[in-house]
């Protein structure tokens, strides 16, 4: 089943063919380390998880990196208000960063690049860009030159005018044209700095993404992706230092974007104080909800983020589990569940994860109503390459928000009320009943004994 995959710099969906399909690489823009992220940063991991679950299947040997940017102004600044040091911030950060992925069901990429581990290779694609003529040294810092590259402003449609008015570059007074952008900036004794051929200083934003590229993937790599608030300016400037360091080369094949997240129909933002952490999300709500509304929407669209949205992801869930727990009883092999052709075609369509969870759904009917081990099968498999409903169900159903009730608590409230029922008091059952209720745990009785869950929305 040939994998077709809409191409932001060709404005064309194509069918993918890696340029060796022996190794195929994978770059995607990861965090910049000086905080929790928001639930809007989730979205892409999501996505390119399932797409690298996707490619795997086609291409065993994928290399895929996503890099952890922890050297930044802003990890400068976090780390000054915080009173501690900047290793203390991107510490923490990086380590909740890989806690929050795991969670959400995201496999960790093949390699995952820190800034800092790669200040050489970054110097020395600055002093090939210097040499080449692409890049100048100005008062400490090393720009790039936009004008010594036609194709600049290809992948975001722009022109040099509407760059500078759209004001997120930075007009200096050392800058040849205002939209050359940093490749090296000098720092004070108290940042963080390196010794340089321009002085002790930290490279710019965009530059360490193209070192980390080339010597993790090569120069040339298959699909490059990130959200698209990062096609102008960073990856517009990651192309133009990586084709020009590189002879010309195609730097990225495929550029793949990610929508943004709106809340309740308006854009997420500081401002507007409606930034949800990822963090604290995770606190109060299952973590395979979360991911499933992630996918809920066709990854180039925006996505709109409410509560009841959230509540609705946990309802389809429930159902879903309920099937796989009415089914419990089927032993199947978890490395050997077949992958639906239907899920399958549907992914390989640009990532339609829309179309996949509604075959999904179809999937799971046909499990409830006929109850066979390839039905069950057929379930697993189809959540496997989505990475959904790979817990067990029991789990499932006994978590509460983001975290389990106490178990132990339950099964003894649900046996002492076992007792009374027996012994004909009704009154202390169902106040134990109630009782269940106010922890939010819901209980059936059935043949088969009484079967507890938990609200979880
Ligand atoms: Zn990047």
């Amino acid at each position: 089943m040939p994998i077709s995959l809409y191409n932001s710099l060709t404005r064309r969906t194509e069918p993918f063919a890696p340029l060796d399909p022996e190794r195929v690489t994978m770059y995607v823009c990861g965090p910049t380390v000086y905080s929790y992220v928001h639930i809007g940063n989730a979205r892409g991991p999501v996505v390119f998880d399932v797409l690298a679950k996707l490619l795997r299947r086609h291409y065993p040997h994928l290399v895929y990196a996503r890099n952890i940017t922890d050297v930044e102004d802003k990890i400068n600044a976090a780390a000054l208000e915080q009173g501690v040091s900047i290793e203390t911030i991107t510490g923490k950060f990086t380590e909740a960063y890989r806690e929050d992925m795991a969670e959400l069901g995201i496999a960790p990429p093949d390699v995952e690049p820190c800034a800092t581990e790669h200040i050489g290779p970054i110097i020395v694609m600055i002093e090939r860009l210097i040499a080449d003529g692409h890049a100048y040294a100005a008062e400490g810092h090393v720009l790039f030159d936009v004008d010594s590259y036609p194709d600049y402003g290809k992948l975001s449609g722009r022109d040099t005018e509407e760059m500078i008015a759209g004001a997120r570059v930075e007009v200096a007074p050392y800058k040849k044209n205002p939209a050359d952008f940093v490749l090296w900036k000098p720092s004070t004794p108290e940042q963080p700095g390196w010794d340089s051929p321009w002085g002790r200083g930290r490279p710019g934003w965009h530059i360490e993404c193209s070192a980390m590229s080339a010597t993790h993937l090569g120069e040339t790599i298959d699909i490059h992706a990130g959200g698209v608030d990062l096609l102008f300016p960073h990856h517009e400037n990651e192309i133009a230092q990586s084709t020009c360091a590189h002879g010309g080369k195609t730097f990225a094949r495929w550029w793949l974007h990610n929508g943004m997240l709106t809340f309740d129909g308006r854009k997420m933002s500081k401002s507007l104080g409606n930034v949800l952490q990822l963090h604290e999300m995770l606190k109060h709500h299952p973590a395979e909800a979360l991911r499933l509304r992630l996918m809920s929407g066709h990854y180039r669209q925006p996505l709109d983020w409410s509560d009841a949205a959230i509540a609705q992801s946990v309802s389809t869930l429930d159902g879903w589990y309920r099937v796989l727990r009415d089914l419990a009883d089927i032993d199947l092999d978890a490395a050997r569940l077949p992958i639906p052709g239907q899920i399958e075609a549907a992914l390989c369509d640009d990532l339609n994860t829309p179309q996949a969870l509604a075959e999904l759904a179809v999937l799971a009917d046909a499990a409830r109503q006929h109850g066979t081990p390839e039905a069950k099968a057929a379930l697993l498999g189809g959540g496997a390459l989505l990475g959904l409903l790979q817990q067990d169900p029991e789990a499932w159903f006994k978590q509460a928000g983001g975290a389990a009730v106490d178990a132990a608590q339950v099964e003894a409230l649900l046996e002492e009320r076992q007792a009374a029922r027996a012994a004909r008091d009704f009154a202390r059952a169902d106040a134990i009943r109630a009782e269940l209720a106010a922890m939010g745990v819901v209980i059936e009785d059935g043949a088969q004994g009484t079967r507890w869950s938990v609200t979880k929305a």
